[in-house]
C-alpha cells in the first residue's frame, strides 16, 4: 500500500517582493499529527512562509501539497473548507463582539451559500446553525473561556484573547492548524498555558500543527521538528534540541 501523503508539504517555494526574496526556495513537510515549528531571525521570511502556505499569499515558484493533493494556485477560503485554520500574529478578533459571537461569526463568514429559499434548505441550515451553536459552546468549555463568552473581546486579556483566537480557529475543525507566534506577548504562566493547551489540541483532536515561535522553550516544548530560516533560505531543519545548539542557526540569531 502507498504511504499516506503528510498532511502539507511545500516543495522548493519562492516568493519575492520586488528586489527581496522573501522565501528563497524553502522545502517543508508536516506530517500528520506532527507539530513542526518554523523559527529564524526577524524578517527570515516566517510569516510570508506561512501566507504562502494559507494561501494568502501566492509563491513565485514552488508547489504546495495538502493530503496529497496540489492546492498551489487555491485562494485561501478553499484551503481553510480543505480543512487549514491559523492564527494571526497581530489578532484579528472583533473586539466590540462578544467571545462568543467571534466563534460564531468565524463560521457564519465561511456559511454564505446556505442563505437559499427553500424551507428544506432553511430547515438545514437552523440545523446547522445550531450544530454551530453547540460546536462554539463545546470549544469555549475545552479551551476554559465559558464564563467570557458574552463578554467583547476587548475586555479580555492578550493571553485570553490568543485562546479565544484558537477556539475561533477550531471552529472549521481543521486538520492543520498554523500559528503564528502565539506565545508573542503572553507572560511565563501564560506561556505554559499555551504550550499545555496546543499539546493536547494535537493530542486530542489529531490535529497537524505548523508553528512559527520565537519563544524557544515553546519550540523546545512542543516542536518535533524545527525548521530554521535566515534572510529567506532554510538554514537548518532536524530535531529541536540539536537546531538550537547548531553553530550556523547561532550564528545566525546573534548576526540579526
Ligand atoms: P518574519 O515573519 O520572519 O519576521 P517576514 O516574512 O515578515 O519575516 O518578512 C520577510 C522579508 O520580506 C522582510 O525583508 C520583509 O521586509 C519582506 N516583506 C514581507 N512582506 C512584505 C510585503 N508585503 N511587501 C514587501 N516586503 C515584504
Ligand atoms: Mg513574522
Amino acid at each position: 500500500p502507498l504511504l499516506e501523503a503528510p498532511i502539507l508539504e511545500a516543495k522548493n517555494i519562492t516568493r519575492r517582493f520586488g528586489g527581496v526574496v522573501a522565501v528563497s526556495d524553502v522545502s517543508l513537510t508536516v506530517g500528520k499529527g506532527r507539530i513542526v515549528g518554523l523559527i529564524g531571525p526577524n524578517g527570515s521570511g516566517k510569516s510570508t512562509m506561512v501566507n504562502l502556505v494559507t494561501g494568502e499569499l501566492k509563491p513565485d515558484l514552488g508547489e504546495f501539497r495538502f493530503n496529497g493533493e496540489v492546492i498551489t494556485g487555491e485562494p485561501s477560503y478553499k484551503r481553510a473548507r480543505a480543512g487549514m485554520a491559523r492564527s494571526f500574529q497581530m489578532l484579528r478578533l472583533f473586539h466590540s463582539l462578544s467571545v462568543e459571537e467571534n466563534l460564531l461569526l468565524a463560521h457564519h463568514i465561511r456559511m454564505k451559500s446556505s442563505l437559499i429559499d427553500t424551507v428544506t434548505l432553511r430547515r438545514r441550515a437552523i440545523e446547522e446553525e445550531q450544530a454551530v451553536r453547540a460546536r462554539a459552546r463545546e470549544l469555549l468549555a475545552w479551551f476554559d473561556l465559558e464564563k467570557f463568552a458574552p463578554h467583547p473581546v476587548s475586555a479580555l486579556s492578550i493571553g485570553q484573547q490568543r485562546m479565544v483566537e484558537l477556539a475561533r480557529g477550531m471552529m472549521s475543525e481543521p486538520t492543520l492548524f498554523v500559528l503564528d507566534e502565539p506565545a508573542a506577548g503572553l507572560s511565563p504562566p501564560n506561556v505554559d498555558r499555551l504550550i499545555t493547551l496546543i499539546r493536547r489540541m494535537r493530542d486530542e483532536f489529531g490535529m497537524s500543527i505548523l508553528l512559527v515561535e520565537h519563544v524557544m522553550r515553546v519550540v523546545r516544548d512542543l516542536c518535533d521538528e524545527v525548521v530554521v530560516l535566515d534572510s529567506g533560505v532554510k538554514i537548518a531543519e532536524g530535531l529541536p534540541e540539536a537546531v538550537v545548539k547548531d553553530p550556523v542557526v547561532v550564528e545566525a540569531y546573534i548576526g540579526s
